[in-house]
């Protein structure tokens, strides 16, 4: 399955070529990530064949050409040397070339650091990828970021967020309109993650779609995948007969393709039906194939698996001492496990500061801020190396599983916050939206934007305009705390905010606070100029709008603000507009509120007052 994991990923972004070749660094990057995955030997020629052309290359487009020199030698089982190179082009990310091309590089850098065993650097580096992306308005690249981010959850065992982001993707592509047949990856992950989370119900529904929907033969290997999760599935609910008749067919297909990592899980999976049903001789048999075939492809996770399933089948069956000898393998090997992945984080970390301290014109607030936090986790990681080195290996499995339990949280904070601001992500507001909007009797959202931000920027340099975003941030959160509001980054430089149950006037009164507060913000760079700045804002009720089906009750409120949000640009800026529905008048699309203002069944809002 984690085979399919990774193709999956790729998938997502190679795109086909022609033949002759290449004559620009665009083209080399395009066309060595298409073979990467086929002919890892022919990719890295064309990544030497890049890297020698005598053309300008920007650090990301180097940084692309590395991470494909990286991916072809994972292809190769080179994992040391491309976990060299991770580090290498983590140093290039931060740097200079096109938007398209830093997101990119942070994208396949994240992956990098998922196959190489560090999720939590990988979520971070993902997260990055999306902030550019949303800053940019690159909205293309979006359904990917947000797909890797899932499977990433997925992994770190987040299963409740990694569903809600797979079912919000397959909403988006279908509100799209995309054609069914590309949603298969996605469905397939989502169906992977319900398996996990003990869903099977639900996991059947996906798979019954997925299993037709893969007949073209090249899908044949993910197609058997998928049957063998529905056999196991259905297995789990007691259908023992189509249960028995899917695994079947599933064997049929992977021993066709001589996949024997995919068929390790498969028997890994007959084996707990078997045991589940007492039959212990069965259980035991499949039991043993499913770790000899994981020993042969050396997969770590199927090895461990397979061991620990093993172990359960062998106790129940009384036979203690082959039980406690599988358990002591079992334990060193995920000790081993722990440790790579902790190295690795290490070594990201340790990058990141080497790099941290070079960037000299860093915004020295900030700087000793952030560098406090690396140096903070830089510690307690080493800590954890040196404690988890000395335990016994019969305690192992305790100190992992309180290791995993503390990076849960680590990546559950990081995967609901903007690495910038620290406020609520636009993901996790949304969230937070969707589940408070239900029963809401009234409210408001509020949408706020930084008037001309683009020059301060242009002015003062990007991280001046950084710093404002966090001194506006910090005033937002704190009005939003006093008022009983939700507050997040919408992107770039727009702020949402929710106020469940709040009245119009409430409403107005925030509103009024952040405009006069942003207004009075002191904000000087290093040489003692004063940074003025200001903020639009736009205002509507959560209630009072028409709301279309497979909406979610925030959305007509967030269509409303916003264009009131442009209604104070268009006023001269540093001003907000609002609008209430009259007393008894129904609800109406967000697209005639102007009329609706007009025949006065809203009504208009606007701080100041006067202006
Ligand atoms: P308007 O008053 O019409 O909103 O003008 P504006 O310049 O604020 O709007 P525009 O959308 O043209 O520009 C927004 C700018 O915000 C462009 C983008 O580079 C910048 N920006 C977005 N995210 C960040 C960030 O994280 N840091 C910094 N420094 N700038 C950012
Ligand atoms: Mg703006
Ligand atoms: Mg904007």
């Amino acid at each position: 399955m984690h085979a399919f994991l990774i193709a999956t990923l790729i998938a997502l972004q190679a795109s086909p070529t022609p033949e002759p070749l290449p004559e620009t660094v665009e083209g080399s990057i395009e066309r060595c990530e298409m073979m990467e995955y086929a002919d890892p030997e022919g990719a890295l020629r064309i990544v030497e064949h890049g890297l020698s052309l005598d053309a300008p290359r920007s650090a990301a487009q180097r940084g692309l050409l590395l991470a494909c020199r990286a991916w072809s030698q994972i292809q190769l089982g080179r994992l040391d040397e491309a976990r060299e190179l991770t580090l290498e082009i983590e140093a290039l990310a931060g740097q200079d070339g096109s938007a398209d091309d830093r997101v990119g590089l942070l994208i396949r850098l994240s992956q990098l650091h998922f196959r190489g065993g560090d999720g939590i650097s990988a979520l971070e580096t993902v997260e990055r990828a999306q902030q550019l992306a949303e800053a940019e308005a690159l909205v293309e690249v979006l359904p990917p970021i947000l797909g890797n981010i899932a499977i990433y959850l997925t992994e770190a065992g987040q299963f409740d967020a990694a569903i809600a982001h797979f079912e919000r993707l397959l909403a988006m592509a279908e509100a799209d309109g995309t054609e069914p047949g590309r949603l298969v990856p996605v469905r397939f992950n989502l169906a992977r993650a319900l398996m996990l989370d003990g869903r099977y119900g639900d996991a059947i529904e996906h798979l019954e779609w997925l299993i037709p929907a893969m007949s073209d033969p090249r899908e044949a290997p993910r197609q058997a995948s998928a049957m063998s999760m529905l056999g196991f599935a259905l297995g789990k609910l007691g259908e023992t007969e189509r249960s028995d008749d899917m695994m079947a067919r599933a064997e049929a297909l992977h021993q066709q393709f001589d996949n024997p990592g995919e068929l390790s899980v498969l028997r890994k999976d007959q084996a707990e039906l078997a045991l589940d049903r007492g039959k212990l001789e069965l259980a035991e048999r499949y039991g043993r194939e499913a770790l000899d075939l994981a020993r042969q492809i050396q997969y770590e996770r199927s090895v461990l698996d397979a061991l620990s399933l093993l172990v359960d089948i062998l106790e129940q069956g009384g036979q203690y001492e082959e039980a406690l000898a599988l358990h002591r393998e079992f334990a060193e090997r995920k000790q081993g496990l722990l440790e790579t992945s902790q190295r690795s984080r290490l070594n990201t970390l340790e990058a990141r500061l080497g790099m941290q301290q070079q960037a000299r014109e860093l915004d020295e607030l900030r700087q000793a801020a952030e560098l406090r936090e690396l140096r903070l986790a830089e510690e307690s990681f080493r800590r954890r190396v040196a404690w988890t080195a000395l335990i016994a290996v019969v305690i192992a499995a305790i100190g992992l599983s309180i290791w995993q339990r503390a990076n849960q949280q680590r990546l559950l904070r990081i995967s609901r916050t903007d690495p910038l601001t620290g406020l609520a992500n636009r993901r996790f507001l949304t969230l937070q939206m969707q589940s408070q909007g239900e029963t809401v009797q009234r409210g408001a959202l509020l949408l706020l934007d930084l008037d001309h931000f683009k020059s301060i920027n242009d002015r003062y340099g990007h991280d001046v305009g950084d710093q404002v975003l966090l001194e506006v941030s910090a005033l937002i959160d704190d009005l939003a705390d006093a008022h009983g509001a939700l507050c997040g980054r919408w992107g770039g430089e727009e702020f949402a905010l929710f106020l469940p149950e709040a009245t119009d006037a409430a409403t107005e009164s925030l509103a009024e606070a952040l405009r006069s507060g942003i207004d009075g913000l002191e904000i000087r760079n290093e040489t003692g100029e004063h940074i003025s700045v200001t903020a639009s804002l736009g205002f509507a009720p959560i209630r009072g709008l028409q709301l279309d089906s497979g909406q979610e009750v925030w959305e007509p409120a967030l269509k409303a603000a916003d264009l009131l949000l442009y209604r104070a640009k268009d006023a001269g800026r540093n001003c907000g507009f609002g609008a209430w529905p009259a007393e008894g008048s129904g609800a109406i699309n967000p697209l005639a509120l102007g009329e609706a203002l007009e025949a006065g069944r809203f009504r208009l809002i606007r701080v100041p007052e006067t202006g």
